[in-house]
């Protein structure tokens, strides 16, 4: 069991001092599929998760902080972020752009703790290529389109237009989940948020996260 005997599991040693390797866990979902329930969900109940903020180029809406749900920032403001490497994915949704700031994951990730990112598939891939063995990914969906379909027209604040334009976006969102580690259907709130909760609990056991300094497991004698 000992990391030592392990080739490999040395690079993923992180920086003496610190704790295991923190786990990135990107949540990702069509709207109307319960993400941000379940996201804030979990973050109630693990204390020491953290929440990247994304930047992004949209308008807040009522009751949207700046620095708290998003940075809200201007097109040219981040094109600069981006061109700058400050961005460590970023991609356009809804004809907006929105991205993940960097710093705050190397923060993160260098103090041992983790990180939920609820972002798109766009998102994903990125981070997954950008961050090699750190990221977890979950894919969320709706029992069915018809039942997502109806809790979208449930909000009753959106046209025709807007639900029709909603549904393609949710189709096209859905059509990726095959490319994430994990997938779970939210047809019962609790169970959902529960099951987000394991594969959060099982990324944390992974034997490449637990090496301490000395290279065995934590916690182990
Ligand atoms: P909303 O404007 O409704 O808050 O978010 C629209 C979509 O953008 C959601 O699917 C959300 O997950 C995605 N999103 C939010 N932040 C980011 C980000 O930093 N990067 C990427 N790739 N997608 C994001």
């Amino acid at each position: 069991v000992a990391g030592r005997d392990r080739p490999g599991v040395h690079r993923q040693l992180p920086p003496a001092g610190h704790g295991r390797r923190g786990v990135l866990l990107v949540i990702a979902a069509p709207s109307g599929a319960g993400k941000s329930t379940i996201a804030n969900a979990l973050r109630a109940s693990e204390p020491e998760l953290q929440h990247s903020v994304s930047v992004t180029t949209r308008a807040p809406r009522p009751g949207e902080a700046d620095g708290v749900h998003y940075h809200f920032r201007s097109k040219a403001e981040f094109d600069a972020m981006a061109a700058g490497g400050e961005l460590l994915e970023w991609a356009e949704v809804f004809g907006r752009g929105y991205g993940t700031p960097r710093a705050p994951v190397e923060a993160v990730l260098a103090s041992g703790r983790d990180m939920v990112f609820d972002i798109d598939w766009q998102g994903h891939r990125q981070m997954r290529a950008a961050m090699p063995g750190d990221v977890v990914g979950l894919f969320i969906l709706p029992p069915s389109l018809d039942i997502l379909e109806q809790r979208l027209r449930g909000r009753e604040s959106d046209s025709e237009d807007e639900i029709a334009r909603r549904m393609q976006q949710a189709r096209d969102e859905i059509s990726h989940y095959d490319e994430f580690d994990h997938v779970l259907v939210n047809d019962q709130l609790d169970r959902a948020i529960g099951q987000a909760r394991s594969v959060l609990h099982a990324a944390r056991l992974a034997v490449a996260r637990q090496p301490g300094p000395d290279g065995m497991i934590r916690g182990w004698r």
